[in-house]
């Protein structure tokens, strides 16, 4: 008889508002607040601190089940104040919860009222995103953030200051940090939205702080509508219009969307978007690293080529990964991601088409079960993905590549630079030595020479 498997099994996915969480954790002197009940909050502070491993304060409504029958405008309204008079917080971040999202709450609503009814003080940026939980995963929530910020912060066109506005979806603080002194070299200026650079990895402090410094200002968020382009990596989480849609539709700044750049075609891409706003020639630091990454590629093609891999992961980032893993003669075998996505399949095929003579087995919409499942008959050598991946690595006693979000069993996660010729060199590097350190292992004899 058939099984009949309906349940969820280790999602591969994370909470929706979480996503918004880290979106308003990359913002200059902002505090995310979660519209809904204290342990939502709760989950999403631990679950973050344990990857970056800094404090991560996130704010709540608390509601409680007065609320849920009568609404949590009032709680909504109290929290505020009390971020206000806690933190000097230039921005609150609100994202809704499942419960917020079931009662039907009216964020925008309460956030109008607030402004009226606490006009004279001086009130932050206040904006709002709908999150419910039970219809996606965090990265909807990420990019529903990062356009609701462009939507609801945005005002006019503002002066054009010939900068950029870089969208660069869910990487490491690493990789941010990476992406900034990229544009610095090639004499473009970034607004790079979110930037968790620094305020997810920090440097330590002499004396408290009741927020971390770094992160995207908010007069540089205001300034977008007045950028020479937006630069937004990867497809938004299918969203009908994107972050970079909304500042071309409202104000004409104009869109390019490339993929993330993980590996060297997607680098190269990313490159020639990046030469379209450079004031000088492309760094030589940059063609260096180019060459090395492609002389690393030579000299470890032996050891690398044709293993197969599974990878999963978030929707952008996994297909960024197939395009490298393909690239360097791995083959992927099974791609899922936790997202139900129309886009996924296409674009992870069209990532392969010109590097794999054979396609993976896609899914979308899967949990750790279905990928368990689908990965019993097709031998894999490597697992590349987070740290939930590690039941199944162990299971089939393959290496796991621990990249992306969470990293939840190693240390160091949020310094894994991923983007970049020098992010591909870093990951390659890991990659032969996963191969290689098993073979050693499993090696009767043993062997200290190459
Ligand atoms: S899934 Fe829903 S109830 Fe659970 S933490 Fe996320 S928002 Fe809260």
């Amino acid at each position: 008889m058939a099984e009949n498997y309906v349940s969820t099994t280790n999602a591969c996915k994370m909470c929706t508002p979480m996503g918004a969480a880290l979106v308003f954790k990359g913002i200059e002197n902002a505090v995310p607040f979660l519209h809904g009940s204290q342990g939502c909050a709760t989950y999403m502070r631990r679950y973050i601190i344990s990857h970056y491993r800094e404090p991560v304060d996130i704010a709540s409504s608390a509601l409680g089940e007065k609320s849920a029958v009568y609404g949590g405008g009032p709680n909504l309204k109290k929290g505020i104040l009390n971020v206000m008079r806690k933190y000097d917080v230039s921005l609150v971040g609100v994202a809704t919860t499942c419960l917020t999202e079931t009662i039907g709450d009216d964020v925008g609503r309460y956030l109008n009222e607030f402004r009226e009814e606490f006009s004279d003080l001086s009130l932050p940026e206040l904006v709002h995103v709908s999150t419910p939980s039970y219809s996606g995963t965090h990265m909807e929530g990420w990019h529903a953030a990062v356009r609701s910020l462009a939507d609801q912060v945005v005002k006019d066109k503002g002066r054009a200051h010939g900068g950029v506005n870089l969208l660069p979806g869910f990487l490491s603080p690493a990789d941010y940090r990476f992406l900034k002194a990229l544009g610095e070299r090639a004499c473009v200026r970034f607004t790079m939205l979110p930037d968790l650079s620094e305020t997810m990895d920090g440097v330590i402090w002499d004396d408290y702080h009741s927020l971390p410094d770094g992160g995207t200002p908010v007069a540089e968020i205001r300034a977008m509508g007045g950028a020479a382009g937006t630069v937004e990596f990867g497809m938004s989480g299918g969203l009908p219009e994107s972050a970079a849609g909304v500042l071309e539709r409202k104000f004409g700044v104009p869109a390019r969307r490339t993929a993330m750049p993980i590996g060297l075609r997607a680098t190269d891409q990313f490159m020639d978007v990046l030469a379209e706003f450079a004031s000088c020639d492309m760094p030589a630091k940059d063609a260096f690293d180019r060459g090395r990454l492609l002389d690393a590629m030579v000299d470890g093609h032996k050891y690398i080529f044709g293993k197969r891999a599974v990878v999963y992961g978030e929707e952008d980032f996994v297909v960024a990964l197939c395009s490298f893993l393909g690239e360097i003669g791995v083959q992927p075998v099974l791609v899922a991601t936790g997202a139900k996505s129309d886009r996924f399949k296409a674009a992870v095929t069209n990532a392969l088409a010109e590097v794999c003579q054979t396609m993976p087995v896609i899914r979308d919409d899967a949990d750790f079960k279905d990928i368990e499942d689908e990965a019993a008959e097709l031998n894999p050598d490597l697992l590349v993905g987070h740290s939930k991946g590690y039941k199944l690595a162990r299971a089939k006693n393959i290496p796991l590549i621990r990249v992306g979000f969470p990293i939840h069993d190693r240390f160091g996660g949020q310094r894994i630079l991923h983007v970049g010729y020098e992010g591909a060199l870093a990951l390659y590097d890991r990659l032969v030595n996963a191969v290689l350190e098993k073979s050693q292992d499993e090696c009767p004899v043993g062997y200290g020479y190459l």
